[in-house]
């Protein structure tokens, strides 16, 4: 039976499975990141193999960090340093002989739960809080994308904050007051010096205020139907958390209706699914 295959390559681990056409997964495999870029492909590629187990591949889909061209599939993923102006949509196809679709890990995601995650709104916005922090958004299940294909960065919004330890907040971006400073993994870490998992009550009330006045700004300018928010950090604070920043959004929303919030039902897996969904894609869509 020929398979389609999802890729999520990440930071820290790279994920591939081979999945049905109807997206179901038959194989996975999964190993870390490696510093090199080489080696990374390498791996890639067996791991590509060890799935398809020697099936035909119809297409394939991939989610990897930003900045990246989506047509051209040039990626440099800003978190993989040795990863720099790479043809991997060129690499793939002509190693493997079937389509390439690759996009930024977020919009990816979103296409993931939205496929598998029973969304059928119209405007629909995921959000990932794990180590940094970004969104995708999708009007009638297609990524919405600003000028000459730039992805909008939800996570460098500034926004009205509290914090207990506010010379800390330093954004990897350099602009002042990002909201990825204040409530992703490594802006946790640099304002509380603990990983998420180990916040006190009253640290995670802090994290999903700040949380809240996002989703606010968010709700205001996309005015979307559904929101979704998935990442190690949004899991670790689980619905509580969830539920604490939405009602500070809806506290602050006055003019536009409030969306649906909720926690992603995919777990760790959305960027994978994602990416199935694109393998899936027809050529000419
Ligand atoms: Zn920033």
């Amino acid at each position: 039976m020929a398979v389609y295959v999802g890729l999520d390559i990440g930071g820290t681990k790279i994920m591939v499975a081979a999945a049905d056409r109807y997206g179901n997964i038959l194989r996975r495999a999964r190993t870390d990141t490696s510093a090199r870029l080489e080696t990374d492909l390498k791996n890639i590629n067996s791991l590509i193999a060890e799935v398809a187990e020697k099936e035909a591949i119809l297409g394939m889909g991939a989610a990897i960090g930003g900045p990246l061209d989506w047509e051209t599939g040039i990626v440099s993923p800003l978190h993989q340093p040795d990863w720099r102006s790479v043809p991997l949509k060129a690499l793939m196809e002509s190693k493997w002989n079937c389509p390439f679709h690759v996009d930024v890990d977020t919009n990816v995601a979103a296409l993931g739960e939205y496929r598998w995650g029973g969304i059928s709104a119209r405007h629909f916005l995921y959000l990932t809080l794990s180590t940094g922090m970004g969104g995708g958004y999708l009007i009638d299940g297609k990524i919405y994308r600003g000028q000459g294909g730039a992805h909008p960065e939800v996570g460098h919004q500034s926004i009205h904050f509290r914090c207990s330890n506010p010379q800390a907040i330093q954004c990897e971006c350099g602009a002042p007051n990002c909201l990825e400073a204040l409530i992703s993994g490594n802006g946790i870490r640099r304002i509380y010096g603990k990983p998420a998992e180990a916040l006190a009550p009253a640290e995670w009330e802090e994290v999903a205020y700040n949380l809240g006045q996002g989703l606010r700004n968010m709700a205001t300018l996309y005015a979307p139907d559904i929101i979704r928010i998935g990442g190690g950090v949004a899991v670790g604070g689980g619905e509580k958390f969830i539920a604490a920043a939405r009602k500070v959004m809806e506290d602050h929303l006055k003019l536009v209706p409030p969306p649906q919030v909720g926690l992603s039902g995919l777990g760790y897996d959305t960027a994978l699914r994602g990416a199935i969904a694109m393998a899936l894609l027809d050529p000419n869509d």
